[in-house]
């Protein structure tokens, strides 16, 4: 029997809700691509419930219990007293989400001799510290596509969002003024905007299809070049680097994982090179970007906008300079978490673990980590220490 530590993100500050907005979130029949949903033998919770945080514990309760596995679920994660690092040493299981993540160091890897499976529910491992994983024979995996559309349709709202304003001309409504000269004097429309995504892959590309319509002229890079009937169905023009995305664009959306190629690419010389008032939108990782390069370049104006919903640390300190840099649209890292996403990624956890306790192979698209190297998805997207 397995001990499964589960770190969750807190309840909400008024109570895990009675009611929710809507009744019901639509079936989905599966995603883009062809990959299919996940597929458990059920699950213990009705589609639409807050599942992704601590009360909600992914649903996975009563699985885990009848099964006659311990079950630790706790949002308290961060420092060396934290009930997340008590609780390794004897840990098998362990799994956290990227908006709430457990950052499995080599250290804390280390202090987890048991630790055998590092679930991500969601996407996006580079929380646990891979080339550690690999050394110790921890197999990582996540749910592959769970997210992708939801965090897609954020990017866009994002994008959005800076063009036009809105976060001033909204608080100008709230606070009781009709400032109309202050709404518009930042406010474009995006037709016509040169629109780069960097990475096409599953959530870059659903933002590329997703921009069409705004009559746009799309652009991307990514490491490997889509087929030419895609780059033909969406018009968008291919880039061999970043520093030529960035040059020929207004506006960047980023979404490449974080791994060593990728991490702080987003420096002083490369927003330095990009177009005056230049907008970018992250929702892949802070650390793709340095922190206070995007301060400054805002600062100096020479980029227009800056929106996104990943920080470093997560959660940051209430003096994280994000928070308050001028002309941004943040928000917590909420994208891949909508209630809709939960209930895929809740079903692709426990997916993942009934495949485990079986001794049956996780799917391959789930793979970060296995058997020692990277896997799967992650043979695919990431690099190690070594690839750098
Ligand atoms: P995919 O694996 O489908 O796509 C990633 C793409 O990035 C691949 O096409 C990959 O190319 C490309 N890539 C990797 N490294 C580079 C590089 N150095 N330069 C250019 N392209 C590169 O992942 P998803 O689209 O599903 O997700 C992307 C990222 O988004 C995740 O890794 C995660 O960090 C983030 N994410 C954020 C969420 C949120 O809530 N904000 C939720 C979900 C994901 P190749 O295959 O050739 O390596």
């Amino acid at each position: 029997m397995a001990k499964v530590v589960l770190v969750l993100y807190p309840d909400p500050v008024s109570g895990y809700p009675p009611v929710y907005a809507r009744d019901s979130v639509p079936v989905l029949h599966g995603y883009p691509g062809g990959q299919t949903l996940p597929s458990p033998s059920s699950i213990d919770f009705t589609p639409g419930e807050l599942v992704g945080c601590v009360s909600g514990a992914l649903g996975l309760r009563k699985f885990l219990e009848d099964g006659g596995h311990q079950l630790v679920v706790t949002s308290d994660k961060d420092g060396p007293d934290s009930e997340f690092e008590r609780e390794l040493p004897d840990a098998d299981i362990v799994i956290s989400q990227p908006f709430w993540p457990a950052y499995l160091t080599a250290e804390r890897i280390a202090k987890a001799p048991k630790l055998k499976l590092a679930i991500t529910a969601g996407i996006g491992s580079d929380h646990v510290d891979l080339d550690a994983a690999i050394a110790r024979g921890i197999t990582v995996a996540e749910e592959t596509y769970s997210n992708s559309i939801s965090v897609a349709e954020h990017a866009v709202m994002q994008i959005l969002a800076l063009v036009r304003n809105f976060v001033p001309s909204h608080q100008w409504a709230t606070n009781g003024g009709w400032n109309i000269a202050d709404c518009v004097e930042r406010a474009y429309d995006l037709e016509g905007f040169d629109v780069g995504v960097m990475a096409a892959g599953r959530i870059g590309q659903a933002v590329l299809r997703r921009l069409v319509p705004f009559d746009v002229n799309l652009h991307y890079t990514d490491t490997r070049r889509l087929p030419s009937e895609v780059e033909q169905e969406l018009n968008v023009t291919f880039h061999p680097d970043v520093a030529s995305l960035v040059r020929a664009v207004d506006v960047v959306s980023i979404h490449a994982p974080l791994h060593p190629q990728t991490y702080h690419l987003f420096d002083e010389k490369l927003l330095a090179s990009m177009r005056r008032g230049s907008y970018i939108v992250n929702t892949a990782r802070a650390e793709i970007c340095v922190r206070d390069a995007i301060v400054a370049a805002l600062e100096s104006g020479q980029l227009a906008g800056y929106a996104g919903d990943v920080w470093y640390p997560q959660p940051p300190p209430a003096d994280h300079p994000w928070r308050t840099m001028p002309n941004n649209a943040m928000t917590p890292h909420i994208s891949g978490s909508t209630l809709s996403a939960q209930a895929r990624y809740a079903a692709g956890t426990r997916e993942i673990l009934e495949d485990w306790f079986a001794g049956r192979p996780i799917r391959e698209e789930y793979l970060i980590v296995d058997g020692g190297k990277l896997a799967g998805t992650g043979a695919a997207s990431y690099t190690t220490g070594s690839d750098s």
